[in-house]
């Protein structure tokens, strides 16, 4: 079978084409032309998506791949009578396409430059829904990655053509140019004057200035280099117009002009790491006149309900409780999905106590001899109260 003529390498601006069906394999269904302008997956960039019209009726492309040079076309469904010699007429989603092309380009750039400016090799590649996954070879510190992006920014506003050919041999081994894998047969290469030269089977943009904008959104350390999520051109507006957004939503949260966001998060963050400190206070004073008010009757048990407490506060309750009566006490809360609990007591093991109740209610939580802690779901905390009222007694029997 002929390979097929690739025209979105020789006119990756062709968003049509006029073609013949060269093979059909109904069982897919796929079919493979004689030229096509979709492009298969491959290079880290996926395969174009759009439309197919014969003659007989049309069919939606669902994905493209290439075997032994040809191009085959899964479609959603063949229309009757498509066979080899049908004709056909190709439509890729050109948003799509450009979209790929501009990241594709913009990864080149950048990469191009990183490699030249500090020797980094790009390791991994990958157009992702959201943004261009791009993996180095070498860590890279912010500052080294903004001087890059600066540089890549400067080459597109220079709106240099690309050149992108297939050398001869001599030329080919006397050129020095990325490439991710060892190349067998010959080499596709694609120069952006003064930024890159790399091997490459993928579409790319004409003009340097077509990528619009290289930005990288965020860079962590990943496999002794660096994992980059990188958007150019209309995915660096969209990522623009949804911080913008973010930033309107977060300014009228704080009634802060949306340049004075980090301002009044500041200011927000003091505030409340100022009510923390009196909640703590204000909290060890309550606990405090609780346990004065427990030992006016040291015999019972000292069972407390209070609104609003966290883990570490029903905690600090059930202690504070346990240093002015000896038998059983509780802190109890109101949770959002039921009740919680801290069971303490300076003289007794709580931990049978605990168990009952967990069985009880269908609890979970323990904890060590004096001091047990959990929450139960469905259930009030005045329903604890009055369970552990009733079972105080149990705490000190005989086991
Ligand atoms: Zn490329």
């Amino acid at each position: 079978m002929s390979k097929t003529v690739k025209l979105y390498e020789t006119a990756p601006f062709a968003r049509t084409a006029e073609s013949v069906v060269a093979a059909v394999d109904p069982a897919a269904p796929r079919v493979a032309l004689a030229a096509t302008v979709f492009y298969p997956e491959g290079g880290g960039q996926g395969a174009d998506r759009g439309v197919l019209h014969f003659g007989a009726g049309s069919a939606a492309v669902l994905d493209v791949h290439e075997q032994d040079g040809v191009v085959w076309h899964t479609l959603d469904a063949l229309p009757a009578g498509v066979c080899a010699g049908s004709p056909a007429r190709c439509q890729i989603d050109w948003a799509r396409r450009f979209d790929h092309m501009q990241q594709h380009t913009g990864e080149h750039i950048l990469s191009g430059t990183l490699h030249r400016l500090f020797g980094a090799e790009n390791v991994g590649f990958h157009i992702g829904g959201e943004a261009v996954r791009m993996d180095t070879s070498i860590p890279l510190s912010d500052g080294q990655l903004r001087l890059a992006e600066q540089q890549a920014n400067e080459a597109v506003w220079a709106d240099r053509p690309l050149r992108i050919w297939y050398p001869e041999p001599a030329e080919l081994a006397a050129l020095a140019y990325r490439s991710k894998k060892a190349l067998t047969g010959p080499v596709r290469i694609v120069e952006i004057p003064g930024a890159d030269v790399c091997a490459c089977c993928g579409t790319h943009v004409e003009r340097t200035g077509q990528v619009g904008m290289v930005k990288i959104l965020t860079a962590e350390r990943y496999k002794g280099g660096m994992r980059l999520a990188v958007v150019c051109g209309g995915r660096a507006l969209a990522a623009f117009e949804g911080m913008r957004a973010r930033q309107a939503d977060i300014g009228a949260l704080l009634s802060a002009q949306a340049d004075k966001t980090a301002e009044a998060v500041h200011r927000v963050y003091d505030e409340y790491a100022a009510l923390k400190f009196a909640h703590y206070g204000l909290c060890g004073q309550l606990f405090d006149a609780l346990a004065a008010q427990a030992a006016t009757s040291p015999e019972q048990p000292a069972v407390y309900i209070v609104p609003g407490l966290d883990p570490d506060g029903l905690h600090r309750l059930a202690l504070r409780l346990a240093q002015a009566v000896p038998g059983l006490c509780a802190a109890l809360t109101e949770t959002e999905k039921g009740a919680g609990y801290c069971l303490a007591s300076a003289s007794a093991d709580v931990r049978g106590l605990t168990r009952a109740l967990n069985a009880a209610f269908g609890g979970r939580g323990g904890g060590k001899p004096g001091c047990c802690q959990g929450s139960c779901a469905g259930v009030s905390p005045g329903q604890l109260a009055e369970y552990l009222h009733a079972h105080a007694g149990d705490l000190n029997a005989p086991k």
